[in-house]
């Protein structure tokens, strides 16, 4: 035969083979387990599989695929792996992993998998979402500007939250950032927000006291507990920020605000760093695999406030990341702090002295600003944060013991004041009205020449009086967002006179 017509034929019986291609005809969906331990499979056999997708195994099991190498897939595997050995045969099942979401999953405490771990029986959802998916796009969001109070005066004052920001909580160990998460939560009650609190790699008795606590204070009907706890393998603990994601998601979409919470992504990124180097993955900086950022980046990302045209709805995430010794120029920490629109700094000398919460206003910083705050919130809070930046380096220039001239004394009791006024106790978030009085009054000047040690009597005393002479000064900030000048004149009134009878009682006592 000449050359051409071989050529021919051949490119003939090609053509034929393309045309009659079918990749589902080649591709197989049931594989074998060639080895298994450390809750990771290797999977031989299975072409095709995506990132992702779940796949079945003997007896219920289930798992996620984490790798796609060119002879094997690795996959995640979910609870016990004991069932599972070498030699079983597993099946694609053409489905990323999802979770159950809607009204349904409130007042619940779910596993990773939306499993119900609370004892209160099967979850009541008819609508599913897969853990992971593509956050909004730019022309789909909206800008931040209307505030989420966590009831704490430092930070609505400050440092202020607004719908859809994410916001990072940052410290070391023990010093109350888990406390401001939950005291927002608490503070979101009748606000018409629902919450999602996730906790990874926490003990399962922090987490029982944090379900406790929300139930004491009645948020637990607005919010969902997704928890996975240290004794959890480290693919479900990995899995938890993506699942609670998904729950709160679907609210955003359909126009609700909700709040979520991370606590705390550090060790989440030591999951995942467990988790790949289990799947063999090679070990960049700090032993952490190489897109350690996007780990986080796409799960943070897909917090925002979507257009009016798509519902209007928002999710603000307050992601928690522990330091160690303060060192917020780790690996982790710069990475989430380049992800999120701001950060509280919690201070560990601050929180040991008592200043709780510990947040260190020089650190801290919100870039969403003042547009995520009340009018009334931003003029009577505007010099707050000058008074005690110069109220610091005052007690430090003091320190050395010369004698100081009056303006710097009075900066200084200004600012005694003013930190005495910022402390809050714990799950006592604070009504707008309250906050915007307290922080009126402690900008007044008017408590200046007061010991800080009666500061708090004295607010609660002025509270009280408000409460039940006046309550039209806090209903009017509540609802109409107003702080009028005859509202300031009567609370100044009353002041000087409670004031007054608390220098007259310390009179009569020294008397004794
Ligand atoms: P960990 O690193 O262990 O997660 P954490 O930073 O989350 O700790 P918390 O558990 O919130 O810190 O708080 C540590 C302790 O400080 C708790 O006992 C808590 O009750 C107490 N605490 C937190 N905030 C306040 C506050 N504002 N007033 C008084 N006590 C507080
Ligand atoms: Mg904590």
């Amino acid at each position: 035969m000449p050359k051409t017509d071989n050529l021919n034929s051949l490119s003939q019986i090609i053509k034929e083979e393309i045309s009659h291609y079918d990749h589902k005809v080649n591709s197989s969906s049931v594989g074998q387990v060639v080895s298994v331990g450390d809750c990771i499979a290797t999977i031989f056999g299975i072409d095709n599989a995506m990132y992702g997708e779940l796949i079945e195994f003997p007896n219920n099991a289930y798992g996620m695929v984490m790798n796609i190498e060119e002879n094997d897939i690795g996959v995640a595997l979910f609870g016990e792996n004991v069932t599972i050995k070498e030699g079983d045969t597993c099946t694609r099942t053409g489905k990323l992993v999802s979770v159950p979401v809607g009204d349904g999953m409130l007042g619940r405490v779910v596993n990773s998998l939306g499993e119900p771990i609370d004892g209160f029986g099967p979850i009541k959802a008819t609508t599913y979402r897969p853990v992971e998916s593509v956050a909004p796009e730019i022309m789909d969001r909206q800008s931040v500007n209307e505030p989420l109070e966590t009831g704490i005066k430092a930070i609505d004052s400050m440092i202020p939250i607004g719908k859809g920001q994410r916001e990072l909580i940052i410290g070391d160990r023990q010093t109350g950032k888990t406390a401001i998460a939950i005291d927002t939560i608490i503070n979101q009650k009748d606000k018409d927000v629902y919450c999602v609190y996730c906790s990874i790699g926490q003990k399962n008795s922090s987490l029982a006291q944090i379900v406790a606590r929300l139930k004491r204070y009645d948020a637990l009907k607005y919010t969902t507990i997704v928890g996975s706890s240290a004794a959890e393998p480290a693919p479900m603990q990995y899995l938890a920020p993506y699942a609670a994601t998904s729950i709160a998601e679907h609210w955003m979409h359909q126009g609700k605000n909700v709040l979520i919470i991370y606590d705390d992504l550090s060790k989440h990124a030591v999951a995942y760093r467990t988790l790949l180097l289990l799947l063999r993955r090679s070990p960049g900086r700090e032993a952490y695999p190489g897109d350690i950022f996007y780990l986080h980046s796409r799960l943070l990302e897909r917090s925002c406030r979507l257009s009016d045209e798509l519902g209007g709805g928002s999710l603000t995430a307050l992601p928690i990341i522990e330091t160690q010794a303060g060192d917020i120029s780790a690996y982790i920490p710069t990475n989430v702090i380049s992800i999120t629109d701001g950060q509280l700094f919690l201070n560990t000398d601050m929180f040991n002295s008592g200043q709780r919460p510990a947040i260190d206003s020089g650190l801290s910083v919100s870039r969403v600003g003042s547009s995520a705050q009340t009018k009334v919130m931003k003029s009577v809070s505007k010099d707050l944060r000058m008074a005690l930046a110069n109220y610091h380096e005052m007690l430090d220039f003091s320190r050395f013991g010369s004698d100081l001239d009056k303006s710097t004394k009075k900066i200084l009791s200004h600012g005694a004041i003013l930190t005495e006024v910022l402390k809050q106790k714990q799950y006592m978030p604070l009504s707008a009205g309250k906050e915007i009085v307290d922080i009126f009054v402690a900008q007044s000047g008017l408590l200046d020449d007061i010991d800080p040690s009666h500061v708090h009597y004295i607010l609660k005393f002025l509270s009280n009086s408000i409460s039940a002479q006046n309550p039209h000064i806090y209903e009017e900030i509540n609802k109409e967002k107003k702080f009028s000048d005859e509202s300031k004149e009567w609370i100044k009134e009353h002041l000087n006179t409670i004031i007054a009878s608390v220098n007259d009682n310390l009179i009569q006592e020294d008397n004794y």
